[in-house]
């Protein structure tokens, strides 16, 4: 599935739209160049699943979690990860194998223990369609 969008609000959107969709145990890796829109989309899934709370970037903690919704949302950024083993530390196979809803920015990082059932979210910018827009290949999702 390819969408594309034109404006911050079109992309929350579609966020939300997966977040509304969500089911338990999905695991959705996020990639996509610094400045892309995964923080747009990632606010729009939290919404989604019916999280209130502003999401944070976790990428100094790995992880940050929210248990207000309608699913527990686990939403990693594992850009500094420095060895595997890190993720061996904060347990992330409870979060991988259990019943909320993971997404994993720069998940290219920790491919190695990564499932095969994956939800494989891409966004990118084409600067000669104008600033603004942003092509989101979806990959894995079931209709
Ligand atoms: P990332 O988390 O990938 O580094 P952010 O989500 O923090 O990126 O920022 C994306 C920026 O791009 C925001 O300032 C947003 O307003 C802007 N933007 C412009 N057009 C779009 C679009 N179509 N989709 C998402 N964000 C967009
Ligand atoms: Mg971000």
């Amino acid at each position: 599935m390819i969408i594309e969008t034109r404006t911050p609000e079109e992309t929350f959107a579609l966020g939300k739209k997966i977040g509304e969709q969500a089911c338990p145990g999905q695991i959705y890796t996020l990639n996509g160049d610094l400045g892309v829109g995964k923080t747009v989309f990632t606010q729009g899934v939290a919404v989604g699943l019916g999280i209130q709370e502003p999401i944070c970037s976790p990428t100094f903690t790995i992880i940050q979690e929210y248990e207000s919704g309608r699913l527990p949302f686990y939403h990693f950024d594992v850009y500094r990860i420095g060895d595997i083993e890190e993720m061996e530390e904060i347990g992330y196979d409870d979060y991988f194998f259990g019943q909320g809803i993971c997404l994993i920015e720069w998940a290219e990082l920790i491919e190695e223990i990564l499932p095969d059932r994956l939800i494989r979210v891409k966004i990118e910018k084409n600067l000669e369609k104008g600033f603004d827009y942003r092509k989101i290949t979806v990959e894995g999702i079931e209709e």
